[in-house]
């Protein structure tokens, strides 16, 4: 086999994806920014331990997932499965923690994780994330919510449900993991899938999302967190249900909804589409309190998200992209000279346009003129070259004046020749 051939799991990326990608990405800045986040970028590399200390040893991310190796020293890095960590590392690396007010903080890019290569699922992904830090509130919850269902409206996305649950917190989770574990451990052993009979110890909350049918069976009898959490855990999620019913959010209450990851308390969402298969997530996110804390950085509360762009890549419609304004061919020296000054002047002016630097035969000029797609072609031979002009062709209606090179730029904008 070549070694120049991509790796498995690892995409390239052409239009119209790279442009999906692209809107994406830029629409999340417009929207987000309204909301006060502003961006962060964190390397892709970091310690293992940072991951292991976030995510937790027990979860499959970190068990199976990661990208992790020595370095020439021996100190073993990984490349980043997810972004909340490193976000959190930089938020309390920087001090930003330290100081007072909420932090909201954006970014995009690859992740990595050393999966079992299927459909939709690629070894290194893309995600967009927001975190919202310094705030305990259910507002915050609530805002970034109502944050995420704006962006997805800007991108004109269609057929999505909310779905929301509450995880509890320190206080009430570990009865209800006792009552889920005394639940599981009531059933005949083979009544779960081996993943979740051997998770049940460990994590037992991870049952409740386990696809397997017969795991999805058994969840349908098993205690709900909603049925154990705290008062103060009931009033934090009650407030967070009454401000999106205030902004007209429909949503779904969904025991099942529990994450992957250790750190998630309280709120916890994600948003599901049903344009692709079946029921897929596009998003999802949550409160993490006590995160920061457990880095080593101070007591700091937060809540996230997290969208998958090569999923939301497969819902956005396949925008058109806006056609060349010119396409340049030049005959002869001199021509090429002034095409090529000629075409820069353009583009400085915002037009779009491409020069064909090849010595093709005219007939082979005028054919890649019509496959480019360009409103206009643009041809400088010898005798315009010679008297300042340029001949300007409407490769639609195949239209075709002589301009001087000095009009060319108006004509390009307006559709109207100067007087
Ligand atoms: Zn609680
Ligand atoms: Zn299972």
């Amino acid at each position: 086999m070549s070694t120049t051939q991509r790796i498995k799991g690892f995409a390239d990326m052409f239009p119209p994806e790279s442009d999906a990608f692209t809107r994406m990405e830029n629409t999340g800045r417009e929207i987000f920014a309204r909301y006060g986040f502003v961006e962060l970028r964190t390397p892709i590399l970091e310690f293992t331990e940072l991951f292991q200390r976030s995510i937790g040893e027990e979860t499959d991310v970190v068990q199976k997932e990661m990208y992790t190796f020595p370095d020439s020293r021996g100190r073993l890095m990984t490349l980043r499965p997810e972004a909340t960590a490193g976000v959190m590392r930089a938020y309390a690396e920087s001090g930003l923690a330290g100081r007072e007010g909420v932090s909201r903080l954006f970014s995009c890019g690859p992740m990595f994780r050393h999966e079992r290569p299927q459909k939709g699922r690629l070894r290194q992904f893309h995600q967009i994330n927001c975190e919202c830090l310094g705030s305990a509130s259910p507002f915050a919850d609530a805002e970034l919510i109502s944050m995420l269902l704006h962006f997805f409206r800007a991108l004109r996305l269609s057929g999505l449900t909310l779905n929301i649950n509450s995880l509890g917190c320190a206080v009430c989770r570990p009865h209800f993991r006792e009552a889920l574990l005394r639940y599981l451990q009531s059933l005949d052993p083979a009544a779960l899938c081996e993943d979740c009979s051997r998770r049940m110890h460990t994590n037992p909350l991870r049952v409740l999302d386990c696809k397997q049918a017969s795991c999805r069976a058994v969840v349908e009898g098993a205690p709900r967190l909603l049925d154990s959490i705290c008062p103060d855990c009931a009033e934090h999620f009650s407030t967070v249900q009454k401000l999106l019913d205030r902004q007209g959010h429909a949503f779904a209450l969904d025991h099942r909804l529990v994450r992957g990851l250790d750190y998630y308390c309280r709120t916890t969402f994600e948003v599901v589409s049903s344009q692709i298969g079946a029921q897929t997530a596009v998003a999802g996110g949550g409160r993490y309190d006590g995160l920061v804390k457990s880095l080593g950085g101070p007591d700091v509360p937060g809540v996230g998200f997290a969208c998958g762009m090569e999923r939301l890549a497969l819902l956005l419609d396949a925008p058109s992209p806006a056609p060349l304004d010119f396409y340049l061919v030049a005959l002869e020296e001199e021509g090429g000279l002034q095409g090529h000054a000629l075409a820069q002047t353009l583009r400085e002016a915002g037009l779009r346009g491409e020069m064909n630097f090849s010595r093709a035969s005219w007939k082979s000029l005028m054919r890649q003129a019509g496959k480019s797609g360009a409103r206009y072609c643009l041809i400088l031979g010898p005798d315009e070259t010679a008297r300042g002009d340029i001949v300007v062709k409407n490769l639609e209606s195949g239209e075709q004046n002589t301009l001087g090179q000095d009009t060319v730029c108006h004509f390009l904008q307006t559709g109207t020749i100067h007087d």
